[in-house]
Parts: C-alpha cells; sequence; structure tokens
C-alpha cells in the first residue's frame, strides 16, 4: 500500500525535539491539475501543499490554515488551504513569463517584495493572522520567518514539489521540559544536521518510515499514528448562488437578459455551476 498522502508525526525520545514528515501524491493531483501549470509553478503549488499540511499538524488548532503569498512576479497568487483534518486544496496564479530554470529563486517566481500571510481560522474563535516579507529564497526559508516571528520556536522545514508529488519534513525544539537546556540543545543540532543530508528526490520518493530511518536510525523518533490527506473543496451551489446576488438585482437582471444563463467554475476544483433563466429569475426574486 502506497505510504502517500499522509502526515505523520514524531518524536526523539527524552529530548524536546518533534517533527512532522508528509508525502502527498493522489490528494494534490486535482490540485495540480486544474489548470496548465509550468512545471515551476506546480513545483511551488507543491511545495505549498505540503507546508500547509506539516503547518496544521504542528500549530494546535481546529479549523483551516492557509498560506496567500503575493507579489509582482510571474506567480502572481500562491495559494494553499489545509484543514486540521487533513482536507487540502490550492490554486496560483501565473502570467506568460514565468523563468524555465529548475530551480528559481523565489524571488523569480513571486517577484521582490513579496509578502506571506499565514491565515488560522478557528471552527471556533477569532482569526489569526500573521504576515511576512518573502526574503528567503525559498518557501521553506520564508516559513521559517514565520514560526520565528510567530511561534518563537525553532523550527526548521524541508519541502519538495515534483513529478506530481509534494512531501515536507519539520523539525521544530519546543520549551525544555523533559530535558535540559544543555541535552535538547545537542540533540536539536544533531537531527538538524542529519536532516540537511536529506536529498529532494529522496524525500519525495522513498516511504516516509524509509526516509526516517534513514536520517535517524541512531536515535529512532517514536512516531504517531499517521493521519491521512485528501483532496476537499468547500465550494457549493449555496456559495455561488450567494456571490451572485451579491453582484445585485440589476447586474443579475442585465446577465438574465443578455445572456439567458450563466455557469461559474470553482477556481479550486473546477466544478461547473450552471444557472439557467429559471434559476437566474429564482435567485433575483430571492433578493430583499
Ligand atoms: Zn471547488
Amino acid at each position: 500500500m502506497s505510504q502517500h498522502d499522509q502526515r505523520q508525526r514524531f518524536l526523539f525520545p527524552d529530548s524536546d525535539i518533534r517533527g512532522e514528515i508528509v508525502q502527498l501524491e493522489a490528494s494534490v493531483a486535482p490540485v495540480l491539475g486544474a489548470r496548465d501549470y509550468p512545471l515551476v509553478v506546480q513545483g511551488l503549488l507543491a511545495e505549498s501543499l505540503a507546508a500547509v499540511t506539516l503547518m496544521t499538524g504542528t500549530l494546535k488548532f481546529e479549523g483551516r490554515l492557509s498560506l496567500q503569498a503575493q507579489g509582482n512576479g510571474a506567480v502572481s497568487l500562491l495559494l494553499a488551504e489545509a484543514t486540521h483534518d487533513g482536507g487540502i486544496r490550492g490554486l496560483a496564479r501565473f502570467s506568460d513569463d514565468v523563468p524555465l530554470t529548475e530551480q528559481p529563486h523565489l524571488h523569480d517566481l513571486i517577484g521582490q517584495q513579496g509578502l506571506m500571510a499565514i491565515t488560522i481560522r478557528p471552527e471556533r474563535g477569532s482569526q489569526y493572522q500573521g504576515v511576512v516579507p518573502l526574503e528567503g529564497s525559498t518557501l521553506a526559508a520564508c516559513l521559517e520567518d514565520y514560526f520565528r516571528q510567530s511561534e518563537q520556536l525553532p523550527t526548521r522545514l524541508w519541502l519538495a514539489g515534483g513529478n506530481g508529488r509534494a512531501a515536507g519534513l519539520l523539525l521544530q525544539r519546543l520549551p525544555d521540559r523533559i530535558a535540559d537546556h544543555e541535552y535538547n540543545a545537542a540533540i536539536w543540532q544533531h537531527v538538524l544536521a542529519l536532516a540537511d543530508t536529506l536529498s529532494m528526490e529522496e524525500l519525495l520518493d522513498l516511504p516516509e518510515e524509509t526516509v526516517l530511518h534513514r536520517l535517524f536510525h541512531e536515535t529512532p523518533p517514536e512516531v504517531t499514528a499517521p493521519q491521512p490527506v485528501r483532496f476537499q473543496c468547500t465550494c457549493s451551489r449555496e456559495k455561488v448562488s450567494r456571490t451572485l446576488q451579491s453582484l445585485g438585482r440589476r447586474e443579475l437582471q442585465a446577465i438574465l437578459e443578455e445572456q439567458g444563463s450563466i455557469t461559474v467554475s470553482c477556481d479550486f476544483c473546477s466544478k461547473d455551476e450552471h444557472f439557467d433563466r429559471v434559476d437566474l429569475d429564482q435567485l433575483i426574486h430571492q433578493l430583499p
């Protein structure tokens, strides 16, 4: 059985170091296949999906987390979302001048002076947003900046995207509780050095347990039950109806008279919602 499409948390025993690994394939296929994305944009989108999956596993909340990066570059918008129970979706907007280099600098794609917003929308309680400038050369480096600012926990990420897959590894040092500062510091440096030996191909292609074994067989981490990850879109005919109604009576009347019907397709999953003459008439009549 494939080990893809699950995230796996792990803890290094007798220390305050934890981690998480994720590999996605079937769950990212609808996202990567929704548009004719250039390979580098596919790679970036895949990385962002791995990142939000890791973050929802690491930050404690029930609800939805979104990563949104915007700039003046060829990729004008990068959007990835994950729910605490493993539902993901995402999209990117791009222009024709996407660079074709294999490992582009993040600035070559999103542009200079880009911003990344991480928004957490809990099912209960109020929304929280953290914004960081895109100063790093990779998405992983920018997310490490985010963790430094908003979580204040030393956190490292390795992200990979390619061949229709997404993968990521996260290591985090928690406040000293189980072990003393010196011991935690030593283990932290040790596991970081080991994780830095991992190639992106290994992270994408090897089973999760093989990656963990190859890296950490000297100090094997304790793994918890894996959590499945799947593609999940939250669009509905009801939401599209509300969006159409928000255009207002005059605009809807104009669509009815000039076009007779309208089809709205979801940016995330490409699902079409068709509204014919009768549907449009009904929407107009429901307006106050
Ligand atoms: Zn949708």
